[in-house]
């Protein structure tokens, strides 16, 4: 095995980051791109001895990065934001070849936002208050204490975004960190541990391990000294984290799949409702929030349909890489496998593929849309995770309202229509960690990120960051 791989021009370490130094495994897994199917490389296959060691590295680390000033933490945070931007082209082109992500997204849109997720932590922490209480002359002192070792783990679908808002607020917190990316998308983390240790990130801080879920991440979940666990992911590999959490009742954030809809009303403005739609085949639909069930009024579905379809069709899928694509290949040959299978078995039960249902070679779906599906069918119950929708009609708002929340999901709901009564009312009734009125996919990290149902547990970003990765302590002083 090479200790490094050139990808995209750019050199990668294939090794774990674990102490502040690069450790290899003996064993290794092949790390393949979904642009083409080649193999990209060979990366070190972490296991307990690797979990042990990172926790280990992670938590001699803490006390001294714990008792580091505010100000000293933010500056280090904001210096990791300036080594992301120096890198962007190289973690764009990196990242688009490790998970076949548009190259334009992440170049424009995806790792600015990394960037932004390290200076947003970064001023949030020196803005966030202590609170003082008094009672019958007592003081209480509420303060905001690092909480210790954090396990973050994270899924393929946005590596480096999704790791990030984990990993910034865990150090801004004063933790120290354990992170396991993907192991579909294991290079952009490498290149963050590079980079953090540039910006002058102390040895133990961030520890970056490899492997399969199953093995290094089993290890790391039921780790006695992981003082919390951070997870993105699906729901059964959420299950599973739960239960080896459970024996050392480590506080869990879990951030999971979703089944959001789409409710169109007849007095939206259609071209807006249209563009929300066609935005849902973004990362060829491997996208937690998207918005996969689109439900729209009888009166303007037919119209819908029609604008849909039309400018769905003229969606160029292929090359992430070129500019001009709109849709990319999916994660693996597994991930187009099981998204067929779903469409097959839809098609089978009596739904029609308006467009697509089929594959486009080896690496890539056709971006679809599914006509005449049951409410309580598989493709409108199970996350699908691939560019695969499905169109419902309603006669009422209030069926609309009832087929939006019968699912066992509530990540996310869109909400198209011109009346700000019915969205008042609508919003008001949706089970959804996030609610967006006639616009998508617009975050604002102060504002809180979760899912209902079992679409997550706890809620991350701004205060609520806060919350989870630290230990709010009162101190209660006599007079
Ligand atoms: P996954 O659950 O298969 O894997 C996610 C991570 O968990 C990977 O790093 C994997 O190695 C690890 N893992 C697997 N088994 C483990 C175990 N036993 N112990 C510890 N770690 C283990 O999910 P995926 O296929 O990589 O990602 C897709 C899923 O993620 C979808 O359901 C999607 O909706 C969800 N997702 C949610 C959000 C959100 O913010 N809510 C964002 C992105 C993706």
């Amino acid at each position: 095995m090479t200790d490094k791989i050139t990808v995209g021009g750019v050199s990668v370490d294939t090794r774990h980051w674990i102490g502040g130094e690069r450790v290899a495994s003996t064993d290794t897994f092949t790390d393949v791109s979904p642009i083409d199917g080649s193999t990209i490389g060979e990366i070190s296959r972490g296991t307990a001895t690797e979990a042990a060691a990172a926790v280990t590295a992670a938590k001699a680390a803490f006390p001294a990065w714990a008792a580091t000033s505010r100000t000293e933490r933010a500056r280090i945070l904001h210096a990791i934001a300036d080594g992301v931007e120096k890198r962007l082209e190289e973690l764009a082109i990196v990242e688009t070849t490790d998970n076949g992500a548009l190259l334009r997204s992440h170049r424009r849109g995806v790792m600015p936002r990394v960037a932004h997720n390290f200076r947003f932590f970064a001023d949030w922490l020196l803005k966030l208050d202590h609170e003082d209480f008094e009672t019958r002359g007592h003081t209480n002192h509420v303060s905001w204490d690092p909480a210790g070792p954090c396990v973050l783990i994270t899924p393929w679908n946005a590596p480096l975004m999704l790791a990030t808002w984990k990993v910034a607020p865990a150090l801004a917190a004063g933790n120290t960190v354990v992170l396991k990316p993907a192991e579909w998308s294991p290079l952009t983390a490498s290149l963050l541990a590079d980079i953090a240790a540039e910006a002058g990130l102390p040895a133990g801080v961030l520890n970056v391990v490899q492997g399969y879920g199953s093995e290094i991440g089993d290890a790391l979940t039921s780790h006695p000294d992981v003082r919390r666990i951070s997870f993105t992911g699906s729901v059964p590999t959420a299950r599973r984290i739960t239960e080896s959490a459970a024996a050392n009742l480590t506080p869990l954030s879990l951030e999971l799949g979703g089944k959001s809809p789409l409710l169109v009303f007849a007095d939206a403005d259609l071209d807006l409702a249209v563009d929300l739609a066609v935005e849902q085949y973004d990362n060829a639909g491997q996208v937690c929030l998207a918005a996969t069930r689109f439900l729209v009024e009888e009166s303007v579905a037919e119209e819908f349909t029609r604008r849909f379809v039309e400018r769905a069709s003229g969606l160029k899928q292929g090359d992430p890489r070129d500019e001009a694509t709109d849709i990319g290949p999916t994660i693996h040959p597994r991930q187009l496998e099981k998204i067929d299978g779903f469409v097959q078995r839809a098609v089978a039960a009596g739904a029609r593929a308006v467009i697509g249902g089929h594959r486009e070679g080896s690496q890539y779906y056709a971006p679809t849309l599914l006509t005449g599906v049951a409410q309580d069918s598989e493709i409108v119950q199970e996350e699908v995770f691939g560019p695969v929708l499905t169109l419902q009609t309603f006669p009422t708002e209030e069926e609309a309202v009832r087929l939006a929340n019968d699912t066992r999901f509530g990540l996310a709901a869109t909400v198209a229509t011109g009346d700000p009564e019915r969205a008042e009312r609508v919003t008001a009734q949706l089970v959804a960690g996030t609610v967006w009125v006639n616009c998508f996919f617009i975050r604002d990290l102060r504002a809180p990120f979760g899912g209902a149902r079992q679409s997550g547990v706890g809620r991350e970003g701004g205060n609520w960051s806060f919350d989870f990765y630290c230990d709010v302590k009162n101190t209660v002083t006599a007079p």
